[in-house]
């Protein structure tokens, strides 16, 4: 089957209009039809090669949000006319000591990333920025009635990579979390640890994002670049998460930290962090990292999402639009997550 959809041909490329046939519909396949795909910042990382090289043509887009069009003959979990969603991966092992956890997103032998891989036939992976996409069920996420889907679709891939750990670290009432950055995730981690009844300090580089860091949940600001600010804060926070998508002051952030708190980094930044063990030892603090989440933890953040009513808040994009979007994410000028209108592709 021949869809539109938009793709990049190489890291210094712009997007453009483009038709990818998806696979046959086997057995085990669910076909959606996409409404909405969020733009992640870790869309611009691959198809630019910021990170590692890419596989071209690339079309971006793991935050997919629709409706099932048909499905094949042993699917058991999903009808036609269900809302659906797909997150940053499409395959797993299934066979792994991860896998039988649930825990999909640490597959030992390495998931199939949504796009920029190579599926388990040895085909690319296409993503989002299309009309529509074929995935096993398994892989395939329910999208509760009174989520709509445009704000939905970034739950897929920034409410899971903040809410993971907030739950595994244990964010909820008398703990105090730090959120680093108000982008794409940064914003859903505001949201998601207050509902999570967490005491909230947004920590940004942006002295304009106070007001709305305070609308989304946050109790505290702290603007990074304060140096004074910065210290009267030091030892105040159990958990932080770093979504920061650049590499950031290390030793200032983990001074925000508690005896035994827990710094999360969940931002890529291409460079690796700086860290002086002074700043660890100092206070028995520790630094960690955590990858979106299995699908078991996914569907449960999209049913806690639906429970205290919100999703992302979007800007919503005709396709025609997204090199202008890429280029205000990079700019940090988003409000706070870009979510493609793919019905646009089919005009
Ligand atoms: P985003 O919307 O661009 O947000 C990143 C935020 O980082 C910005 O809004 C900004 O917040 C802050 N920032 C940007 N440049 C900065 C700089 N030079 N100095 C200090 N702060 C800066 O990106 P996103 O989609 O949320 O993604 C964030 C990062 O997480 C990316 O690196 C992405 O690849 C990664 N990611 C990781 C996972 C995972 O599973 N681990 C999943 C998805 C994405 P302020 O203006 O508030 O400072
Ligand atoms: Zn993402």
């Amino acid at each position: 089957m021949d869809v539109a959809a938009y793709s990049t041909s190489g890291a210094n490329a712009p997007l453009e209009r483009t038709t990818i046939t998806l696979r046959d519909l086997g057995p085990k396949d669910v076909l959606a039809d996409i409404a909405y795909a969020g733009i992640c910042h870790s869309d611009i990382h691959q198809a630019r090669e910021e990170w590692f090289g890419g596989i071209f043509p690339m079309v971006p887009g793991h935050e997919i949000a629709g409706h099932v069009a048909a499905v094949g003959s042993d699917v058991t979990s999903f009808a036609v006319g269900d809302r659906v969603g797909v997150g940053v991966f499409v395959e797993s092992c299934n066979e792994c000591e991860n896998c039988a956890k649930g825990l999909q997103n640490y597959c030992l032998k390495g998931f199939t990333p949504t796009y920029n891989g190579r599926d388990k036939a040895g085909n690319p992976t296409y993503g989002g920025y299309a009309a529509a996409i074929v995935v096993d069920e398994n892989y395939v996420l329910r999208i509760p009635e009174n989520l709509p889907l445009d704000v939905a679709a970034p739950l897929l891939c920034a409410g899971i990579t903040t809410y993971s750990p907030l739950r595994e670290w244990g964010a909820g009432p008398g703990v105090r979390v730090g959120i680093m950055g108000l982008g794409g995730l940064g914003h859903m981690g505001v949201k998601i640890a207050h509902a999570m009844g967490a005491d909230v300090t947004l920590i940004s580089h942006s002295p304009n994002k106070e007001d709305d860091g305070r609308r989304l949940g946050a109790d505290h600001f702290l603007l990074s670049s304060d140096k004074a600010a910065m210290k009267a804060a030091e030892g105040t926070l159990d958990l932080i998460i770093n979504t920061v998508s650049a590499s950031i002051d290390m030793d200032a952030a983990l001074s925000l930290l508690k005896t035994d708190g827990t710094l999360v980094s969940v931002g890529l930044p291409d460079e690796p962090l700086k860290v002086s063990t002074f700043t660890l030892i100092a206070q028995r603090r520790r630094l960690a990292g955590s990858n979106i989440g299995g699908l078991a933890q996914t569907q449960e953040m999209l049913d806690f999402c639906a429970e205290h009513g919100f999703g992302s808040d979007v800007e919503v994009v005709p396709a025609d639009q997204v090199n202008e979007a890429w280029d205000r994410v990079v700019a940090s000028d988003v409000r706070y997550r870009f979510v493609i209108d793919t019905a646009s592709l089919k005009s």
